[in-house]
């Protein structure tokens, strides 16, 4: 029998081997084997079986891994879309999808053979005989490892040869439980039935040796509780042969993770009349058992999250399966907290990049066994292997994080939009801002759409102003808040509310240049320039890890004439302070959040701890705090300037999700923007929160320019650690790519570059960017391969990446 596999390596190729008679009932489509690959071992994933057998010279699966398989045949066809869709090798998309050990490591474990209960022992010799009584005591079997501390190596590698030609015992490799799943197995420590009395004791060995005998085996932590252990003593009776040691598994551990109770939980309101209708759409979606999208449109605070709650408890009565997924961590959190207060008597998968490992892999493991029913999780959770898949969530579906930017390129939504498709679930998009590709479907009818005009119980929506700011550089004499916005705090201050302000570029200033030379100091791996952190002195780059001390002078000409402009939330921080001294200013952004601050940071804000928070992009997500009444948007321009066509998308959805922050509670919020081009109709139709008219402009553009959604680009990026070499290559490629071109099938494809990326060196990578824009993918996807495979250059690296979404 042969199968198909795929390992974790670049290649478009999968693997076929020979699976040996003795394994055959054990190889399942899904598991991991350990295969011959070159001169050594590899891990290798397990497809299918193949039926052609005119294949000659193939070589032999050495060991299953798995117990059980990771995925299952739905998941496999979910995995080889990716692995099509976004031009990356399918056996990098199985082992991207699968939970990650943190260093595999296999090992070689011994069992009784087949003939182990009819041993003639006074065939044996006196290791072999050892070595049967050390595997008779573990009907699991024992590492290799773990005999080779009672003989030699070499008599040790003698005595299995020996054995196992008499299937006395039998050898099998497996992933090692250390890295598999550390946590989940502790250390004990046995007896051995082998101690050799004519080796002498001291006391203290003998007593902890009694101690060991008394039980057989302990645990080392409980035997550390009962007497006085060192690992020198330890030590010694192991040398001796008296103990050794074995890793087992521990009770089993729930393996949901920890979800603390929403502290409202137990009120959950009944729905209004627009959450019952959606509600009712999406069960009779689902109920059908057909494939379908839905837009969920909601304004803040409509009570978007109420309606998936309802929705899924219909999909968990009628047995089905429901997927989570948010853009971030910690909205993953708090749905699930949401999620978990709604349904308490159930196991709820929680996965994102932060959980353990081994917590990761339990939790997969539960899902594929099918214990686990309600999955809530970050983009990667799209991969979990669920089997009666009803119902797919992705709330905020617009936010740009759902987008991987390394490794496998997907973007969580599409993803979760096709695996509705294979699995033929109901896939349900929220959000306040669409994504105008989004809402563009459902006026073609291609997605319902649903909608939340309001917000609950009458909100109203907060007001919105647009404050003009002066153009021009700020300097430390110009402040950075308006006279409007300094006198809305106050008032809101005085009214016992809390502040957003909200600001997109960290640090204090983010430039320093010299007014001299007009030399910008910026980094020497990446063309940025630095931004100045005020509380470590240091300049600091904000793509890569460089950072250098504050100059005193002009590092080109030498003058002291450096002058520093630009505001970073650490400035707006230190002005909000100076205007009010006696409030309470938090700050959230990269350089104050690590972790599991930010839910500190939040707690306080949420237990009024904090009167004015300050922040980025972290803090204009999701989150629901009824006592803020005001939010101030610094600048609104700093998005605008992006050299990209969703800059005004992009900045729409900013500006209404931080505004949605403000007023979640009883009172009437206000927000004010700040802005050099108060009259941008980007702005105008953000004060309006008027969506509608804003997607209508903006389409319009999108149609004009034939960008997405009335085309598809694919992007190739370039990057080279040698310049002139990497141009030499870029020459070649630009006459190759004019012979590609000229097939009929490229004729309506629109080719832009080879030219420098935006940043065109970043951590010492040299940029450049081909942008191909079509509108039929398939030909998008082979015209990219075309061009990858002409660069034959080892200076020039290509990746693709399938609908884009930074060109920085
Ligand atoms: P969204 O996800 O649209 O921003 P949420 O679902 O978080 O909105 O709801 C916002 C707040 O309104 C929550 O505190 C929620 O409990 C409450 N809420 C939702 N639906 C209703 C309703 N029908 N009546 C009263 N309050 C509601
Ligand atoms: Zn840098």
């Amino acid at each position: 029998m042969l199968v198909e596999t795929a390992l974790n390596i670049p290649t478009d190729k999968t693997f076929t081997y020979v699976v040996p008679d003795h394994l055959l009932a054990e190889v399942k489509p899904g598991k991991r084997v350990l295969v011959p690959f070159g001169k050594s071992t590899s891990i290798s994933c397990v497809l299918n079986f193949l039926t052609d057998s005119s294949l000659h010279n193939i070589k032999h699966i050495i060991s299953v891994l798995d117990q059980h398989p990771l995925f299952g045949e739905n998941d496999l066809l979910f995995y080889r879309w990716l692995a099509k869709y976004y031009m990356h090798p399918l056996g990098k998309v199985i082992f991207e999808a699968l939970p990650k050990e943190k260093a595999t490591k296999i090992k070689r474990w011994l069992l009784p053979g087949i003939t182990f209960e009819q041993i003639n022992h006074a065939d044996l010799s006196r290791e072999e005989h050892l070595l049967i009584n050390l595997i008779a005591e573990n009907t699991d079997g024992i590492l290799q490892h773990q005999a080779q501390k009672v003989m030699p190596v070499k008599t040790l590698s003698e005595a299995i040869k020996n054995l196992q030609r008499r299937k006395i015992i039998r050898c099998e490799y497996r992933m090692d439980a250390d890295s598999q799943l550390s946590g989940q197995y502790e250390r004990w420590v046995k007896v051995t039935n082998l101690h050799d009395p004519d080796k002498s004791l001291t006391t203290k060995q003998h007593i902890l040796f009694n101690e060991i005998l008394s039980e057989r085996a302990i645990p080392l932590s409980v035997l550390k509780q009962k007497v006085h252990c060192t690992p020198s003593i330890l030590k010694a009776l192991h040398e001796k042969g008296y103990i050794w040691f074995e890793e087992r598994r521990k009770q089993r551990q729930p393996f949901t993770v920890s979800l603390p109770q929403e502290s409202n939980a137990s009120k959950f309101p009944p729905l209004n009349q627009e959450q019952a209708e959606a509600v009712q759409k999406i069960v009779e979606a689902f109920s059908s058992s057909r494939f379908s999208v839905m837009l969920l449109h909601g304004v803040t605070g409509s009570g978007k999250t109420e309606v998936y709650m309802a929705a899924a408890k219909k999909v968990i009565e009628s047995g089905g399966d429901v997927l989570f997924l948010a853009p971030e961590i910690s909205l993953s959190v708090q749905l699930a907290k949401r999620v978990n207060a709604r349904f308490l008597d159930m196991d709820i998968a929680l996965l994102h990049s932060e959980i353990p490992p081994a917590l990761r892999y339990e939790q997969w493991m539960a899902i594929q066994r099918e214990e686990i029913k309600i999955v809530v999780g970050t983009r990667s959770a799209v991969f979990a292997p669920m089997k009666n898949l009803k119902l797919i969530i992705v709330d905020e579906e617009h936010d740009e994080s759902y987008k991987q930017d390394e490794r496998l390129r997907y973007h969580g939504r599409d993803a979760a939009i096709m695996k509705g498709k294979f699995s033929g679930a109901t896939v349900v998009l929220g959000s306040a801002t669409p994504s105008l590709q989004t809402f563009f479907h459902t006026q073609s009818s291609r997605y319902t759409y649903l909608a939340l005009p309001y917000r609950v119980e009458n909100r109203s929506l907060p007001e919105v102003t647009i404050v003009s700011m002066e153009k021009g550089k700020s300097n430390d004499s110009i402040s950075v808040l308006s006279a409007p916005l300094i006198s809305a705090m106050s008032a809101s201050l005085a009214g016992g509310y809390q502040i957003l302000l909200f600001l997109n570029q960290r640090g204090f200033h983010t430039f320093f240049y010299c007014s001299d030379c007009r030399h910008t100091i910026s980094c020497p791996n990446c063309t940025v320039s630095l931004t100045y952190h005020k509380k470590t002195e240091m300049l600091r780059c904000h793509y890569c890890d460089h950072h250098e001390k504050t100059p005193l002078m002009c590092p080109v000409c030498g003058k002291e004439r450096i002058i520093r402009y630009g505001t970073g939330t650490e400035r707006l921080e230190a002005e909000v302070r100076r205007y009010f001294p006696d409030a309470i200013i938090g700050r959230m952004d990269r350089d104050t959040v690590t972790g599991k601050n930010r839910e500190k940071i939040l707690l306080a804000l949420e237990k009024r701890e904090i009167d004015i928070l300050v922040g980025t992009q972290m803090i204009t997500k999701g989150h629901d705090f009824p006592y803020i009444n005001l939010v101030g948007i610094i600048s609104a321009d700093l998005s605008l300037n992006i050299p990209d066509f969703r800059a005004a998308e992009r900045t729409f959805q900013l500006l209404t999700q931080v505004s949605g922050r403000s007023g979640r509670g009883d009172m009437p919020g206000q927000v004010i923007i700040q802005t050099v081009n108060p009259h941008y109709y980007v702005l105008q139709r953000a004060r309006d929160q008027d969506y509608h008219s804003f997607y209508q402009s903006e389409i319009k553009l999108r149609q004009t320019l034939i960008y997405p959604p009335f085309s598809r680009i694919v992007s190739l990026r370039l990057s080279a650690s040698h310049k002139i070499r990497a141009e030499k290559a870029i020459e070649t490629l630009k006459q190759d790519i004019g012979m590609i071109r000229k097939k009929t099938i490229y004729k309506t494809i629109e080719i832009i570059g080879p030219s420098h990326s935006p940043i065109e060196k970043l951590c010492g990578q040299y940029r450049w960017q081909i942008l191909l824009k079509g509108k039929d993918i398939s030909h998008l996807h082979s015209l990219a391969q075309d061009i990858i495979l002409a660069n034959k250059s080892k200076a020039l690296k290509i990746v693709p990446d399938v609908d884009p979404i930074r060109f920085m």
